[in-house]
């Protein structure tokens, strides 16, 4: 046999535990572990959209009309209008997907924001892409503070509709994706002004582009944002609107409207996240499976990449050495409870969304915590993640042939977009202190994921170092601890928000984390107990990694409190240690029960077959375009002439 095939090989025969069951967990039903499997056999052998070696040599325009044509394709096969349907096959394609916005961010706040009448009137088109909508509400000047957008759509009361208007240049709508040339409408975030009275920023479905030319209507300037780190083929744009009409019906009209002339409000504003929870959802959901993509290439890679002779005269799988594992192992435990987060919030939000639509909002609130938590804390592990692959690779992992840079590329922004994580987390830090006050006057009031605070005293007194209790330890003390400090500066004459800005961000931004953590934990045990047996141990074995890491991560709050001692914490050390040594075997079955296939990974080191040195210098031979139309002009121009002739 072919050497490193051998040694995949050989890694394959020790694994252990049957595949096809955690297979089965990581794709939560057998319709979407079907849907995935059929996107990802139509994506590779369809010429036109299969995942090309000599993608990053090609420019951007040609990029996004390939990515264009992929999302053709996709809706020939695929319900897109179901987020469960196109949500697993984000990860399979080279660049961003075409009409996500449109579908994952536009679609909901439709349905969430507009009457019955208003998602029938456009609904059915989005299905269609008659109409591509970008979600435009980021402007230059404001992003995370959404109140004082600058847009204005001006009721006149004469001829009963809007007059929108861009009114400086920080006004301009920036970033929007899907904005620069595919959307012929979007979804404006403007502040309604009725009466010369500001009534707040509300969403506005406008037509911006012409049906038939696809050309900006009049009024309306709009276009591409230029590059970026990555997302070359998604269109970021931007929008501005001079004195442009728009009709009544164009607002959103299920919680405010302009009806004979007079302004009203129905209902929870706060609906007014709603599509962000879509979109914060889905990154949730699909991210971690792109991790879960650098995994399998770096631990293949790693199996097959041999450095160093040991004492019997041969040369070591870099995986052997403690330190390669330790870059790996962990954020492969890690990947696993994303993975599990993933699919228990989608069912969180799916029940949230149920109870809003019947204008029940008791979940709301602590559904946008765990989101924001987990958006921020997920989206961010995941590009480290790459970034860690990336170096477990050494130079190959350097190569875009690696399909690595990639995946850190495209996501990258998921921690600024949809919300920038630290004020996603101070979101989360507001809603903990005030769970924290309903414990003496309204228990009653907790939510479930939030019951650790309905047992303080039990907590801080358990002596327990088992690593749940050490989770929620930590946690239980960063948030008694935030909460004693606020009250402390408020009493020096400081208000609440110099308190909050000034004193105690570090603080809040930590509890934050270690809730989102905490979560993680306790979705893995909930995994593990619906667990087939067959693959408990090892579930209960990458939770206990997980834990362990994060702990060791952030050891602070137990030293300081001395709730672990120096001899406690080199135990925890020599715990993680074993457990490296008892999931290395298992690492090769872990990563190939994500089950993507070559195509889907988009790499040449971290393929099925072990042969890595093969595909690299087949590639950079015969698929680098570089190589094959041969060196430009301008250098024979350079070597050929230019510099000789001055010799
Ligand atoms: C690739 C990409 C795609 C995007 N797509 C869209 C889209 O489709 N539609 C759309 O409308 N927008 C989109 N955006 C914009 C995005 O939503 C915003 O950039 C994001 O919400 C962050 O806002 P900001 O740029 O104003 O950052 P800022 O809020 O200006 O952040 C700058 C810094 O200030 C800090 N900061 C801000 N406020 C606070 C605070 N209260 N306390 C402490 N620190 C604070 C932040 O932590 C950050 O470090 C996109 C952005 C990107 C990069």
């Amino acid at each position: 046999m072919h050497p490193t095939t051998q040694l995949l090989q050989e890694a394959r025969d020790r694994v252990t535990f049957p595949i096809q069951e955690l297979t089965k967990l990581i794709y939560g039903n057998e319709e979407t572990y079907q849907t995935f499997m059929k996107a990802q056999k139509i994506i590779a052998n369809e010429p036109s959209i299969r995942n090309h070696p000599d993608y990053h040599n090609w420019g951007r325009k040609e990029q996004i009309i390939k990515s264009y044509e992929k999302i053709r394709i996709m809706h020939q096969h695929f319900n897109l209008s179901n987020a469960a349907h196109w949500a697993p096959l984000l990860s399979l394609f080279q660049g961003t997907t075409p009409s996500a916005v449109s579908f994952g961010m536009t679609v909901p706040a439709l349905r969430f924001l507009g009457t019955d009448e208003q998602f029938n009137l456009w609904g059915p088109k989005f299905l269609t892409m008659e109409i591509v909508a970008a979600y435009a509400q980021t402007e230059i000047g404001h992003g995370s503070d959404v109140q004082n957008l600058e847009t204005t759509a001006t009721y006149n009361t004469q001829t009963n509709d809007f007059i929108l208007h861009t009114p400086s240049v920080s006004a301009v709508k920036f970033w929007p994706g899907e904005l620069g040339f595919l959307s012929n409408y979007a979804l404006v975030y403007a502040k309604l002004i009725f009466n010369g009275k500001n009534k707040g920023v509300h969403p506005f479905m406008v037509q911006i582009r012409d049906n038939s030319t696809h050309k900006p209507l009049k009024g309306v300037a709009v276009g591409d944002i230029g590059p970026k780190l990555g997302y070359s083929t998604k269109d970021n744009g931007f929008l501005a609107f001079d004195n442009y009409r728009i009709p009544l019906n164009s607002l959103l009209a299920r919680y405010v409207r302009i009806e004979n002339g007079q302004f009203s409000r129905h209902g929870n504003e706060k609906i007014s996240y709603a599509s962000m929870m879509v979109s914060r959802q889905l990154i949730i959901f699909i991210y971690p499976r792109m991790a879960a993509q650098s995994l399998t290439v770096a631990i293949r890679y790693s199996i097959t990449r041999q450095q160093f002779t040991n004492d019997k005269g041969v040369e070591n799988s870099v995986l052997e050495y403690q330190t390669q594992q330790d870059k790996l192992l962990p954020r492969l435990a890690t990947c696993y409870g994303m993975i599990f987060v993933g699919l228990r919030i989608m069912e969180l939000v799916d029940d949230n969304f149920h109870r809003v639509l019947k204008k029940d909002f008791s979940t709301f609130q602590q559904s946008h915590a765990i989101l924001s938590a987990l958006k921020a804390w997920s989206s961010q592990w995941v590009v480290d993640t790459a970034e860690w692959c990336r170096l477990s690779c050494g130079g190959h992992g350097y190569a875009h042939y690696s399909g690595i840079p990639a995946i850190y590329f495209d996501t990258a922004p998921n921690v600024t977009l949809e919300g920038e994580n630290q004020v996603m987390y101070l979101q989360v830090a507001r809603y903990l202190l005030k769970v924290l006050q309903y414990v003496e006057k309204n228990p009653e009031k907790v939510p479930f994921y939030f019951n650790f605070v309905l047992h303080i005293k039990e907590t801080l007194a358990n002596q327990s170092t088992e690593y749940g209790q050490l989770l929620k330890l930590t946690l239980t003390i960063q948030l008694i601890n935030v909460a004693k400090r606020i009250k402390e500066s408020m009493g020096t004459g400081k208000n609440f928000q110099q308190v909050w800005n000034e004193v105690v961000g570090v603080q809040l931004l930590s509890v934050a984390q270690r809730y989102a953590e905490y979560f993680t934990y306790l979705v893995f045990q909930e995994q593990i107990q619906s667990a087939n047996s067959s693959v408990k141990e090892i579930l209960q074995q990458l939770c206990d990694l997980y834990s362990l890491q994060v702990i060791l991560d952030n050891p602070n709050t137990l030293i300081e409190s001395g709730r672990i001692n120096g001899e406690q914490f080199k135990q925890l050390n020599e715990a993680k240690i074993e457990l490296l040594n008892k999931i290395k075997p298992q690492a090769l079955g872990l990563v190939e029960a994500f089950n993507f296939n070559d195509n889907a990974l988009r790499t040449c080191i971290g393929c099925h077959d072990g042969k890595p040195y093969e595909h690299i210098y087949e590639w950079t031979t015969k698929e680098n375009s570089v190589n094959i139309k041969g060196v430009p002009q301008a250098v024979n121009d350079l070597m050929g002439t230019k510099i000789k002739a001055r010799l």
